[in-house]
């Protein structure tokens, strides 16, 4: 046997195991995605070697076998798959070949149902059967489980004999709670909602169906030419019998128009409450769908257009730990690069020790890879058939793969963390995270710079990066810098002292301070040592802060070195201020202004730091450049020189009430 015949027969054989799988049992072993690529490789060198050709080859077959349990009942008219198409170039070719068949066209678009294909015989206005498509030309009679469907007319006011084909699903609230019930009960679960309503609509007992809370959308109508002259008024006239026909669909004059509607749905499609695989292109025109007619497998005035895949197969090439800003070691994969929902995936997270060892995912495994939209990538499962012999079981390691020194699981922690807080990794880890975008937003300070500004001993924590500015030489050699790039680094720094206290809250790492918890606290308290000083209890009263979070802040401010750095951050004049947009609206924002006389309410330095924080700037003299003068008690000729120079004066108590109102000072 050729060896293109060997890869031909093993495709048809494993593409069978997986039909038997996926139709019979309802479990498939691997994604759609994957038997889509196999089968489309099957295609292809059955094409190219036509001496191979095989009538019982899964090319050639719709569906699956036909399982024992039911009645086999022979479709009055075949039920067929639909031809794929993966993008607009597939959709543009499926015109081309209409219009040059039976000139232009209208089309309608439905979305394409992932459930599983159920056909409806009705004799003189009554539901009298229900067949699954099975092999496309038998199906299973499952009359009884279909009855208990609610939304399904029994009676209708149509006397012709009707043959209702569409699609019965399991929406994704019901799977869910379905799934969770089964976990419960140590049941094995479902892959995915379309699975789950093939396995509840082949119950031997109906109860079991009944309870499953099936719906179905119908949208097809063969032999509705005796009717009616499109496909628009079938569905209309299922419609009017009061046959549930998905609205979701439209009317398109062209490809370019049936793209445009394929780009809506796809957008919509996570917040449908139904899974779909895809969107149906159907010529609209009943008598051109006659002209173009059929191949074995499916219409020629259909298509389906298939959404880019969300859960594909790749190999394992590596495990590696990589060491996070607070310790954590986090095992990752990396895998052979894949497409995934139109992105290129090789990396995903392993979470922790217990996560690699629940799913035994070893290097060289074959895995099924989860992403969808923005949704990190996710190893679904392991396909255990495909693992290699002799391959082995990945242990954690026992030491920092960074510096070294043993590692630490905390008792009831699903975690792993090095410990040691000199620890590089963790240093570059937690400048670059203050630096980081949803921190401070410094630019041109990402981790790579960091790390670089780190081996040279410029950066060994946080506060260092006020300090690069003096630094130019060294960095400009060190980085093949120009100096204007350093000068718009040094600008960014400076810039990003203004980002205000909720950046500095989640900038400075607190563990478990996301940035929503740190704008919640910056928003309450307004300034770090109104927060430095909150206890627990009061900590927990926040409506968003959890004792977890409480005990995590009350802690890192226990931490000598934490204090340091707030104290450092003051002294580069990083504003720790919240700036809330209703009411902070200081009058000393970026105003020159002098203090003079006695104060009684706060000393000079506790006013001067203030009016820092509010970004003010202030001098010793009064000049014309001066915006406010306040003063206190025996003032003396500054309050003068401000009067001739007609210069807005404030005094002590309006100084105060000013603060007051910004929260930076307890009423009295
Ligand atoms: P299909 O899913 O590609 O398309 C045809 C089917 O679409 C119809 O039979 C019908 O059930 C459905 N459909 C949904 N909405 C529709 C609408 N509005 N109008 C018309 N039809 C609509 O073809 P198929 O033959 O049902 O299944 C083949 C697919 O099943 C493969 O592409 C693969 O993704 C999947 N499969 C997977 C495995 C596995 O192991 N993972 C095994 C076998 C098949």
């Amino acid at each position: 046997m050729s060896d293109v015949q060997k890869h031909i027969e093993e495709l048809r054989r494993l593409l069978e195991l997986y039909n038997l799988q996926y139709y019979r049992d309802d479990n498939p072993s691997v994604p759609d995605s994957e038997y889509d690529r196999l089968m489309n490789e099957l295609k292809k060198l059955e094409a190219e070697h036509p001496e191979f050709y095989d009538a019982n080859s899964p090319t050639q077959r719709v569906g699956g076998a036909v399982s024992e349990g039911f009645t086999k009942i022979v479709h009055q008219r075949n039920m067929l798959s639909l031809g794929n198409g993966y993008n607009y170039e597939d959709l543009k070719q499926f015109e081309d070949r209409i219009i040059s068949e039976v000139g232009p066209v209208e089309y309608i678009v439905e979305l394409k149902m992932d459930g599983l294909a159920m056909s409806m015989l009705y004799q003189n206005g009554k539901f009298v059967q229900a067949v699954t498509r099975g092999d496309g030309v038998v199906g299973e009679d499952v009359t009884a489980n279909v009855r208990t469907i609610r939304s399904i007319p029994m009676n209708i006011d149509f006397k012709e004999e009707l043959d209702i084909r569409g699609e019965v699903y399991m929406p994704r609230s019901v799977f869910r709670k379905l799934n969770e019930e089964r976990e419960s009960r140590g049941e094995a679960l479902f892959a995915n909602p379309r699975n789950a309503a093939a396995g509840s609509i082949r119950q031997l007992d109906s109860r079991i169906a009944a309870s499953r809370g099936l719906e179905a959308y119908w949208y097809h109508l063969p032999g509705a030419e005796a009717f009616v002259r499109t496909h628009e008024e079938a569905l209309e006239l299922l419609e009017k019998q009061g046959f549930r026909v998905n609205p979701l669909r439209r009317k398109c004059r062209n490809i370019d128009e049936v793209w445009a509607f394929i780009q809506e749905m796809a957008q919509k499609r996570p917040d449908l409450p139904y899974d779909i695989d895809g969107m149906v292109i159907k010529v609209n025109d009943l008598a051109k769908q006659q002209q173009l007619g059929y191949t074995v497998k499916y219409p020629k005035w259909a298509i389906a257009y298939k959404f880019p895949a969300e859960e594909v197969v790749t190999k394992v090439v590596d495990i590696f730990c990589t060491v996070g800003r607070t310790g954590k070691v986090t095992p990752n994969a990396r895998f052979v690069p894949v497409e995934i929902a139109q992105t290129n995936v090789e990396y995903a997270t392993l979470h922790n020790e217990d996560y690699i060892k629940s799913k035994d995912i070893r290097v060289n495994d074959s895995v099924v890879v989860h992403k969808a939209g923005d949704i990190i990538p996710e190893v679904v499962k392991v396909i255990m058939e495909r693992r290699p012999e002799n391959s082995e079981s990945y242990i954690f390691p026992k030491t920092c793969p960074v510096c070294g020194m043993p590692l630490h699981r905390f008792e009831d922690e699903a975690d792993t963390y090095c410990i040691n807080s000199e620890c590089p990794a963790r240093v570059v880890e937690s400048i670059a995270h203050f630096a980081s975008r949803d921190a401070m937003n410094i630019d041109g300070l990402g981790e790579k710079k960091v790390e670089m500004f780190h081996k040279a001993g410029l950066l060994n924590r946080v506060e260092n990066i006020f300090e690069l500015k003096y630094c130019r030489d060294e960095i400009m050699q060190l980085d093949k810098m120009g100096s204007k790039s350093f000068d718009n680094l040094v600008n960014a720094i400076e810039e990003a002292k203004k980002a205000g206290l909720d950046k500095v809250l989640f900038g400075i790492g607190i563990k478990h301070i996301g940035a929503k918890a740190a704008r919640v606290l910056a928003q309450r308290y307004k300034n770090i040592d109104a927060l430095m000083q909150a206890s627990r209890e009061e900590l927990t009263r926040i409506p968003d802060v959890g004792e977890v979070m409480a005990d995590s802040i009350v802690t890192f401010f226990e931490d000598e070195q934490n204090v340091k750095l707030v104290e450092s951050l003051k002294k580069n004049n990083v504003i720790m201020l919240y700036e809330d947009k209703d009411s902070f609206d200081s009058v000393f924002t970026n105003k020159t202004v002098v203090l003079t006389g006695g104060l009684d309410h706060l000393t000079r330095s506790q006013a001067e730091a203030l009016l820092g924080q509010l970004q003010a700037k202030v001098t010793g003299s009064v000049s014309k450049k001066t915006d406010i003068v306040i003063y206190g008690h025996d003032a003396g000729s500054k309050y003068d020189k401000a009067l001739q120079l007609g210069i807005q004066l404030m005094d002590e108590d309006a100084f105060v009430s000013e603060l007051e109102r910004l929260d930076l000072l307890k009423k009295s």
